[in-house]
């Protein structure tokens, strides 16, 4: 049987002498496996198709459990993405993280369309701005909403230097004070890009409110995303 999806190719793995097989985020579907044949071969058309952060409609053969692509036609390969290391890692962090939030064939439309708009926002703009916009709403999608606009304690509204309870999710005034503290420029740079503010964002901001948000998610779900440790290594993360 043949079906038609419109896909991000979250991860490859060489297999056979030619052949990759290809973990998907379909919309239509969710997380799903395909066998990619013959494309590690010089010339092979459908090459682009089994690279990371392609975004395509793939045509796939399907036998039981097993998904064979049989043609894809390109909607965005994100090549931007390609030529910066900055933005090549982020990228990765955003197909990480759906890899790791998703279940097998669980249909998610909001996070595939936040995934997209993630990785066109970092073709063009600043990536870990959009990175940590993206990994807010994954996070409030998987069940782990971050509260970043009052204290959890007394409802005042967070500003200046604040406190973060991980156990909770919650953010907490200074006279409240409950968790880590959680400097003024991190609340503010967290604040910001789930606005979706344009920033710019003071660079110790953006690779504090990261390294928080995946302290998080780490909390949460034990989920280890390498690209992830990778781009707070990149960013300097202290
Ligand atoms: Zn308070």
């Amino acid at each position: 049987m043949e079906s038609k999806v419109d896909a991000l190719v979250l991860r490859t793995a060489n297999y056979g002498e030619a052949d990759k097989m290809i973990t998907l985020f379909s919309l239509q579907k969710g997380k799903i496996s395909a066998a990619a044949k013959g494309v590690r071969k010089a010339k092979a058309k459908l090459a682009f198709a089994a690279q990371p952060f392609c975004f395509a409609e793939y045509v796939l053969a399907s036998r039981g459990e097993r998904n064979t692509v049989v043609s894809a036609a390109a909607t965005d390969g994100f090549y931007a993405l390609r030529e910066d290391i900055g933005k090549f890692y982020a990228a990765a962090c955003v197909t990480g993280l759906c890899d790791a939030l998703l279940l097998d064939g669980i249909v998610n439309e909001e996070l595939f369309l936040r995934a997209v708009s993630a990785l066109r926002e970092m073709c063009e703009g600043d990536e870990a701005a959009a990175l940590i916009g993206f990994f807010l709403h994954a996070l409030a999608l998987s069940g782990y909403e971050v509260q970043l606009s009052a204290c959890a304690g007394c409802g005042a509204v967070l500003e200046g230097r604040c406190w973060f309870d991980a156990a909770d999710g919650c953010f907490y005034c200074a006279d409240c004070a409950r968790g880590a503290g959680v400097s003024a420029v991190t609340v503010r740079t967290l604040q910001g890009c789930a606005a979706g503010e344009a920033g710019p964002f003071p660079p110790e901001g953006k690779a504090r409110a990261v390294k928080l948000l995946y302290a998080y998610l780490r909390e949460k779900t034990c989920a280890a995303v390498k690209a992830v440790d990778e781009y707070l290594a990149l960013l300097g993360a202290p």
